[in-house]
């Protein structure tokens, strides 16, 4: 019989992560399984622990009950304590409900009300949590979750006795494994010189190998050299896709979601302690922040370029107080003319004249020409029209990066 189930809030700071809860399931749980599935909810959500991924497997058992045991002892077995975790088992496919389909999308792009999701989950399935409980709206949200857009990633997990030690990677092995870019991306960061398929966490993952093709992901892993992996599995993900944006007018985004607006920009870039660029843009009688953070580095460069007139669309995260856009892109759409009043310049020798005083124009004191004006200069600006990204060390999950555009790789179909 058909079976899908959602997973989610296993892990906490101290380690695990459900991506590994639900490569253990297919693991060990009896029955023939289908790839799992890794969806990114909403990444502005204060109270999320990390990535805020939640997990949905869906194949075929041949004894729901005791599928729903087996499930439960892997998830008992791994979960950490203090985790708030959800577990949601259907015998109907959760993405044909409307109202669920409903429920996953706003999980990845808003926010979501954990009883409306347990009330939601119980009327076509079956709910398990832990701890508060809160781990159910991602749970259902990854079961209901339909794919418009999907990327794969390849999961390398260490052995239980190196967790929470630090991680033995031969970055030389990395750099080859990046030469499969554009079909893996975000392995590493050509412009910072740095790799980036490692988490910071105490977690079991190895490393992750981001990329559009199952053969493009298997090679790359099968290049990395270091600390011998336990398992490997692929995910399919809704990371890079750029699920989280809505797009809005300015005068109506909110905290804790995602846009995509265009204003123009008003306030030129600024420096502020920390390293952080802040520039504010305006359309009609709003105005909003838009904030390079200092881990964005280089990338602050191209923003530091922009200036007072500059069409802009920009995406990234609302935050609140003051309400400002953590961009995450930014397509520069009109580069305004710069100018500035100069002295005009003597038609004879080339120098620049000076005033003859007051109201009296310009003079060549040596040529004895003569103007009556200023003249206006166009100052050359550095930066050009076109889209603009944070780099690899930067990005968020869901963030889509430009190469994935370039290549049409975010067309293509399930
Ligand atoms: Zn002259």
């Amino acid at each position: 019989m058909e079976v899908h189930l959602g997973i989610d809030d296993t892990d906490s700071r101290e380690g695990m992560c459900t991506t590994y809860v639900a490569a253990e399931v297919i693991e060990r749980v009896e029955g023939s399984f289908k790839p799992p599935e890794l969806v990114r909810l909403n990444p502005n959500i204060p109270w999320k622990t990390r990535g805020n991924g939640a997990l949905a497997i869906r194949g075929e058992v041949s004894d729901y009950g005791e599928f729903k045991n087996q499930v439960l002892e892997v998830v008992r077995s791994h979960r950490m304590k203090g985790s708030d975790t959800g577990v949601y088992f259907s015998k109907k496919d959760p993405r044909k409900n409307p109202e669920i389909r409903r429920h996953s999308r706003k999980t990845v792009r808003s926010v979501v009300d954990p009883e409306e999701a347990v009330r939601l989950a119980r009327k076509e399935g079956d709910v398990v949590s832990f701890g508060s409980g809160r781990g159910v709206v991602g749970a259902l949200a990854a079961a209901g979750h339909k794919f418009n857009d999907m990327t794969l990633e390849l999961l390398a997990y260490r052995k239980k006795r190196f967790w929470g030690t630090a991680r033995n990677i031969d970055v030389q092995s990395v750099w080859n494994a990046a030469e499969l870019y554009p079909l893996v991306w975000d392995t590493v960061d050509r412009k910072h010189g740095k790799i980036v398929l490692t988490p910071n966490s105490p977690c079991p993952v190895l490393y992750g190998v981001r990329g559009e093709k199952r053969w493009a992901v298997r090679k790359a892993h099968q290049k990395i050299r270091g600390e011998e992996p336990e398992k490997n599995m692929v995910f399919r993900t809704n990371q890079g896709t750029d699920e989280h944006i809505i797009k809005r007018d300015l005068n109506s985004i909110e905290p804790m979601k995602s846009v995509e607006t265009t204003g123009y920009v008003d306030e030129i870039p600024r420096t502020i302690e920390g390293g952080h660029v802040l520039f504010t843009i305006k359309s009609g009688d709003t105005m909003v922040d838009c904030a390079a953070y200092e881990p964005t580095k280089k990338f602050r460069n191209t923003i530091r370029k922009l200036s007072h007139g500059d069409r802009v669309t920009v995406i990234g995260g609302v935050t609140d107080s003051p309400m400002t856009i953590n961009i995450e892109k930014i397509n520069v759409l009109e580069v305004a003319r710069k100018t500035k009043e100069v002295n005009p310049s003597c038609p004879e020798c080339g120098r620049n004249m000076e005033s003859a005083g007051r109201n009296q124009g310009y003079r060549c004191r040596k040529c004895k020409t003569t103007s009556p004006s200023k003249k206006t200069i166009e100052i050359p600006r550095e930066l050009t029209e076109g889209w603009y990204e944070v780099p690899p060390i930067a990005r968020r999950h869901l963030a889509k990066p430009l190469i994935r555009i370039e290549m049409n790789y975010d067309t293509k179909q399930e």
